[in-house]
């Protein structure tokens, strides 16, 4: 799945406390222009086996492309080590304008039938209300157009584990989140006439449980 796989950006600032990501990529993220991305995916079409599918468009979280501070002189002191928990930072600008403006340039390549998203996806992310009507339009914009898409059948999210007090060890977003997103994700594909599922990862025996 690698080799038809595009990476848009590097780093994290979901700072799972399991997760290494944050540690080796960085909290800020680093994004790729919209131009390289193109070019790798214009190569990936000439590639002799590839039949119009990209397995991935993604990164360490599928859903972070070009977010961040929307001042980065606070980013720079800042000490949190995750920028959406316990809460969405007010200073986070989570707007999905941007990756939604890349799925549509790789898709309308020619020789791209389908880009999927393989990497995971932050919910909280999609769930969470801005104060910015915009940014909330393209979350919901988003959302619908992640699940109707670019899910391959499967979508991957990782709720970890369903324990408040084992959640909030890990970084986590309370379990409450994964069903209503899980609700959101069956409605859509209700309306779309769409049988996906979607695949929640859980960690056992993590040291907080
Ligand atoms: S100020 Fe907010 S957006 Fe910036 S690094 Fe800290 S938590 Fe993240």
């Amino acid at each position: 799945m690698i080799k038809f796989s595009i990476n848009i950006h590097r780093g994290c600032f979901g700072g799972c406390a399991f997760c290494t990501i944050s540690a080796h990529q960085g909290k800020f993220i680093v994004s790729r222009s919209k131009e390289s991305i193109l070019r790798e995916v214009k190569e990936v079409t000439q590639l002799p086996d590839f039949k119009g599918y990209l397995s991935d468009l993604g990164g360490p979280s599928a859903n972070m492309y070009q977010m961040k501070g929307k001042d980065e002189s606070i980013c720079k002191k800042c000490k949190r080590p995750s920028c959406i928990h316990p809460k969405v930072c007010p200073n986070l600008n989570s707007d999905h304008r941007p990756l939604l403006d890349i799925y549509h340039a790789v898709d309308a390549l020619p020789g791209i039938k389908k880009s999927f998203i393989g990497s995971g996806v932050r919910y909280d992310l999609l769930l969470h209300r801005s104060k910015d009507e915009a940014i909330n339009r393209s979350t919901a914009e988003y959302t619908r157009e992640l699940i109707v898409k670019h899910v391959s059948g499967r979508l991957k999210v990782a709720p970890e584990h369903t324990s408040e007090r084992v959640l909030s060890v890990m970084r986590k977003p309370p379990f409450e989140q994964f069903e209503t997103f899980k609700r959101i994700f069956d409605r859509i594909n209700k309306e779309e006439n769409l049988r996906q599922q979607l695949i929640p990862y859980f960690i056992s025996s993590h040291p907080g449980c």
